[in-house]
């Protein structure tokens, strides 16, 4: 038995919840400087279903009134749900098509019924919020996979838009099993009372689906700027030194890995010469052009100044050797141009491999460091190596 038995009652609790959280979201639009315009459209959609339900019931105490506002409101408030998923994640969101779709779906109900739904108005409305429902989990789940989230966490967290979707299905579905009873809402059945119970319980999780992406969204936002050069937007060096560690402790396992180790040529001389900012948008292009040379599973980072690393994971000292070459074939290759004037730019590359010796990550590194010492003696512009020494021969036992 369900706890209330009364629609009035259900539809009344809705009204006030999504009241409160229009006002709660409004209000975070003001105060939270982050996408603002998302908790503005969720404010929207909890707005118009709040008055959807509202005017539905009013429908009896306001005469000359029919269903069609009521109707409409609810279509606005999926269109505004369907358009908030690109507004978190900072795409452009598909305002007009959508706004197409509410207008002529709002004005079809609006138009060509009055009284309780038909069967095929209930399809034409719910189908229309399903659709737009759906739309907005696909999405949710784009988005979920272009912050990195892997197949099943990206569809678990796009799933609550997708059961709204179903239950929005379930009222044509319902009325098409049982044709000629067009029941409305405020009709006591277990399947209405089940149904407004699903609603609240889902106006709840929608509205803490969204809360917690933004907050998803925040919290990616902040690990960006701690583990990010500001300027070229490479991995910074303690973002590289953890790869490096976690890549050396996997090492123990059997996988090896190398560094390559790049410092700018006469950096200085282009800064001099060209200006500060035109040295800041040679970082930022040799930055795009390099990372066309590595895979996704390799990490490149800004250690400072105009020094970088790329650690390749898995690989050994010929690969890093053919990486590096292709490194400094391809930014020989391009110059750098700045207001038409164009500036070779290089660079002298060290690479080490790690070994079973390396007590830590940093033995790798220092090898790469002196091989790149090694680089700038021979005149810039040149790849370098150095390999451990091997261990002395130790005498058999007599
Ligand atoms: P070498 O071939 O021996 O490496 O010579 P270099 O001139 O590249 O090396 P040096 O260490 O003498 O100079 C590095 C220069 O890099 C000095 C500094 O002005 C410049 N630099 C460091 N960080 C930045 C930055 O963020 N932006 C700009 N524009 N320049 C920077
Ligand atoms: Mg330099
Ligand atoms: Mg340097």
């Amino acid at each position: 038995m369900l706890p209330v038995a009364d629609p009035v009652s259900l539809i009344a609790a809705l009204v006030v919840l999504f009241g409160v959280a229009a006002a709660v979201w409004l209000m975070m639009a003001v105060g939270l400087r982050e996408s603002p315009w998302a908790c503005v459209s969720v404010a929207g959609a909890n707005g118009a279903l709040g008055a959807s339900f509202l005017l539905h019931e009013a429908l009896g105490l306001v005469p000359h009134m029919d269903y069609g506002w009521s109707d409409f409101l609810s279509v606005a408030a999926f269109g505004l749900i369907r358009v908030t998923v690109p507004l978190v994640g900072d795409r452009p969101a598909p305002w007009r098509a959508t706004l197409l779709v509410v207008a002529g779906v709002g004005l079809l109900t609006a138009l060509f019924t009055a009284g309780p739904q038909t069967l095929p108005h209930k399809l034409v409305l719910f189908g229309t919020m399903c659709v737009l429902s759906l739309l907005a989990a696909v999405d949710a789940w784009r988005l979920m996979r272009a912050r990195g989230l892997h197949m099943r966490a990206a569809l678990m967290l796009a799933s609550p838009l997708v059961i709204v979707g179903v239950l929005l299905l379930s009222r044509p579905m319902e009325a098409a099993l049982a044709p000629g009873r067009t029941e409305d809402i405020d009709v006591a059945s277990a399947f209405n009372l089940g149904w407004l119970w699903a609603s609240l319980v889902l106006a709840l999780l929608i509205n803490g689906w969204i809360a917690f992406l933004l907050l998803m969204k925040l919290v990616l936002e902040i690990r960006r700027l701690t583990e990010r050069d500001p300027l070229t937007d490479a991995l910074n060096r303690r973002a590289l030194s953890e790869a490096v560690d976690l890549e050396h402790s996997r090492q123990m396992r059997g996988h090896g890995y190398a560094l390559v180790l790049l410092d700018m040529d006469r950096f200085k001389l282009l800064n001099d010469s060209l200006g500060h900012p035109a040295g800041d948008a040679a970082l930022k292009a040799l930055v795009t052009l390099l990372r066309s040379c590595l895979r996704e599973v390799d990490r490149f980072a800004r250690l400072g100044g105009e020094e970088f690393c790329a650690l390749l994971p898995d690989t050994g000292i010929a690969g890093a050797a053919l990486v590096a070459e292709r490194m400094r074939t391809l930014l020989a290759e391009h110059p750098f141009t700045w207001e038409g004037q164009a500036w070779p730019l290089t660079a002298s590359f060290g690479i080490a491999e790690s070994a079973r010796e390396d007590a830590s990550a940093a033995e790798v590194l220092k090898r790469a460091d002196q091989a790149l010492y090694r680089a700038k003696g021979q005149g810039r512009n040149v790849v370098q190596a150095v390999e451990l020494e091997p261990a002395p021969a130790t005498k058999p036992a007599h």
